[in-house]
């Protein structure tokens, strides 16, 4: 059986995943951190419910620095429910380290409250993909700190429209970005994408996919 411990986690995460009751790494955890934490793009299916979440938090939280107050993740998802969820799991995961602002940018609400959150910095940004791009046309969100980007069910993304979007944010992210995606199925456009914005990914795919 696989172990958090033989991953290459920090104390306080290994101590957070198993107050947080992860007791083992799922598959996807298990084939996705080594390689996300070395830096790599990675390219993951599994089905819902295997743990993709933290496959990309744990490595998100890991690689960030707590004291250079910029975004250095976003986190791109289909719908202000998904990002909310997101963020919660992001928060969990997060406790291991001090001081880390995770926020969520995502339509339907009022953006000017974000624009004042926006103003007092995060770390992590979870968000869907038209707010994020508004945010970016109106000036009130940099990503020339980002280190990673994540999309999350790519596939639904795509589903719903959101590729030219989606393509306008990687335009504005710096080209040195690692890049993470995550789907539950494997059609022609997330194979498109990965090829246009990801360099040389790991793939991991996880039987019984959806
Ligand atoms: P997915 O994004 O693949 O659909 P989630 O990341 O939402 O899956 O995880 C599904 C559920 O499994 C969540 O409730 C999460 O807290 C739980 N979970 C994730 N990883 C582990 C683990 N290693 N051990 C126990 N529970 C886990
Ligand atoms: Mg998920």
């Amino acid at each position: 059986m696989p172990s958090f411990n033989e991953l290459p986690l920090s104390r306080p995460m290994l101590r957070n995943l198993s107050q947080l009751g992860y007791d083992q790494p799922t598959q996807v955890q298990s084939e996705t951190i080594p390689s996300a934490m070395a830096g790599k793009d990675v390219i993951a299916m599994a089905k819902t419910g295997s743990g993709k979440t933290a496959a990309f938090g744990v490595p998100l939280v890991e690689g960030l620095n707590a004291k250079h107050f910029a975004c250095q993740g976003l986190v791109l998802c289909p719908t202000r429910e998904l990002a909310d969820q997101v963020a919660k799991s992001l928060r969990q995961i997060a406790r291991a380290k001090q001081n880390v602002k995770v926020l969520t940018l995502c339509g339907g609400v009022a953006i000017g409250p974000q624009i004042g959150s926006l103003s007092h910095g995060a770390h992590l940004i979870v968000g869907t993909p038209g707010r994020i791009q508004d945010h970016l046309r109106k000036g009130t969100l940099s990503l020339e700190h980002l280190k990673t980007v994540v999309l999350d069910e790519a596939d639904r993304m795509l589903d719903m429209g959101f590729r030219e979007v989606i393509t306008d944010i990687f335009e504005q992210t710096p080209d040195a970005r690692q890049t993470l995606m995550f789907s539950a199925t494997w059609p022609q456009g997330i194979r498109e994408l990965s090829a246009c914005y990801q360099r040389e990914p790991v793939d991991v795919r996880v039987e019984g996919e959806a």
